[in-house]
């Protein structure tokens, strides 16, 4: 196996994917052609798992030393030998908006402190959910009642000069704003990764800066003893189990002004076919054993547990969740440390489905599925052997993946383009700013050639990967 070969295989089952989403939208009313169709994707996926696990050991060898690096590499950023020398950055943990959009601005001062090699610190005083000092009065910060501290060794700001970014980066303490403010744009913000590990991380994972940031959130989120045990229980009272799906159904305060509404049946058309797939992997293997259509629901919108889940309950499907029973879940505005662990859960669970469906204009989804990246060693589909590449083990009903504040987006022309009306004409190599994909097997962008906007067939494009250099990856060996 080497970089060529694993891209070409993942191509395979994309462009396959594209032309499928192709085929469905086009044949949406044909019931029985769509059920051929499904079939056929499924038999098709299976045989292409079956070659691609020729090189299973391979593979995972090489995620389990990717990994292991990246964390050496986070560990020795964080934990300096001497505190009062380090050079340091400070990030706040005060930004006015919800948990996900919260962790996403911690994930990225790590971007930042990985970039720039300063020990990240942490500064957690007003946190909405949980400030200091927290409930119990105890001095320690209450970020450490969820989460294992960022470092065993550095976690104040102390230091011979203290500057604000906007000041040069020069100061042995740095303060960083939030990345919408960050000016100049620095190349190493998101999308980008590691120039030292690029090879490696592009050869093994489908979608690098999402492997990159799951990465970095996982560190992040390293639960306490307190939130594991917290975490576990849940787990056993809902009897959490594989195969299921991850549902995130977000709605209230986001419905209108930040995304639309969508009813469950159009989360749940994804749901059935994974289902399907995962019948005609069990033939192809030759098992029979019954297969249980196990939902996790997650969601801020506790009435769907009451009005919409019936129908599907009588289809056989079997719904387990925490905003079910939960109190603070779906009240957006109340920051507390119990709907805190409840949001927490939720995206902990999701991300240990073996399939999420939801929307990624949602920073509770996305995140999600960038730790769901995290995991490498759990089951696959057919339970045979732990998938180790989760980069396209979701269904998005509006956004493709973004970080929020990244930098371009854009995709390389693999083959040219004669537009119709709608559409832009593409040549080979030809640039293109991807705003998002239909999921119908057309994508939206701007060639930025040629400066027409529109639609281009997903499968005629390849992703652009952007690569920096990162300090804190210097002279590590690879
Ligand atoms: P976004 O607004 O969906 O992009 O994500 P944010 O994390 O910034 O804000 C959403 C907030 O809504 C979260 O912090 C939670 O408080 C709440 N929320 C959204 N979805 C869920 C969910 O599935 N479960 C729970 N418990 N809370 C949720």
């Amino acid at each position: 196996p080497n970089l060529k070969y694993e891209q070409a295989r993942r191509r395979v089952s994309y462009s396959y994917n594209e032309l499928w989403f192709f085929l469905n939208d086009h044949f949406k009313h044909n019931v029985s052609l769509l059920k051929f169709v499904n079939e056929h994707r499924a038999s098709f996926m299976y045989d292409l798992e079956s070659l691609s696990d020729r090189d299973y050991e391979w593979r995972k060898n090489e995620f389990k030393k990717l990994t292991e690096l990246f964390t050496s590499v986070v560990d020795k950023l964080q934990n300096p030998p001497n505190c009062a020398t380090a050079n340091k950055l400070v990030c706040r943990l005060n930004k006015g908006c919800g948990f996900g959009c919260q962790m996403h601005h911690v994930s990225y001062c790590m971007v930042v402190a990985l970039a720039t090699k300063r020990t990240m610190i942490l500064d957690s005083n007003n946190w909405r959910y949980a400030p200091n000092p927290n409930a119990h009065g105890s001095r320690e910060p209450s970020w450490n009642l969820i989460f294992q501290p960022l470092s065993r060794t550095c976690t104040t700001a102390d230091g011979k000069t203290h500057k604000p970014w906007s000041e040069g980066v020069t100061a042995q303490v740095v303060d960083l704003p939030i990345i919408d403010s960050l000016r100049p744009r620095m190349d190493y913000l998101p999308r980008a990764i590691p120039e030292q590990i690029s090879e490696k991380l592009i050869t093994l994972h489908g979608s690098p800066i999402v492997w990159f940031m799951g990465q970095i959130l996982g560190f992040i989120m390293r639960p306490s003893q307190e939130m594991k045990k917290f975490l576990e229980n849940a787990k056993k009272r809902f009897k959490f189990r594989s195969p299921i799906i991850g549902i995130h159904v977000r709605r209230t305060d986001k419905v209108g002004t930040e995304a639309s509404y969508h009813s469950l049946t159009e989360y749940m058309k994804y749901a059935e076919q994974y289902f399907q797939n995962l019948e005609i992997y069990q033939q192809r293997s030759g098992k029979n054993d019954k297969i249980e259509r196990l939902i996790y629901l997650a969601t801020d919108d506790t009435n769907i547990w009451r009005e919409e889940i019936k129908p599907f309950e009588e289809k056989g499907f079997t719904f387990i969740g925490d905003s079910q029973i939960a109190q603070s879940a779906g009240l957006t505005s109340r920051y507390s440390l119990d709907s805190l662990r409840n949001v927490i859960l939720d995206i902990w669970l999701l991300s240990e489905s073996d399939h999420l469906v939801c929307t990624f204009s949602s920073q509770v989804c996305r995140l999600a599925y960038e730790l769901m990246q995290t995991r490498g060693l759990e089951n696959n589909i057919n339970n045979e052997k732990s998938r180790i590449d989760w980069y396209d083990a979701y269904n998005s009903l509006d956004d493709i993946y973004y970080f929020g504040g990244q930098n371009a987006h854009n995709q390389i022309a693999i083959l040219n383009h004669d537009p119709e009306p709608g559409q832009i004409p593409m040549k080979i190599g030809d640039t293109i700013g991807i705003a998002g994909n239909h999921w119908n097997g057309w994508s939206k962008g701007l060639n930025r050639v040629n400066g027409k906007t529109g639609l281009y067939p997903g499968f005629k494009a390849d992703e652009k990967i952007d690569i920096a250099k990162f300090e804190a990856f210097d002279n590590i060996d690879t």
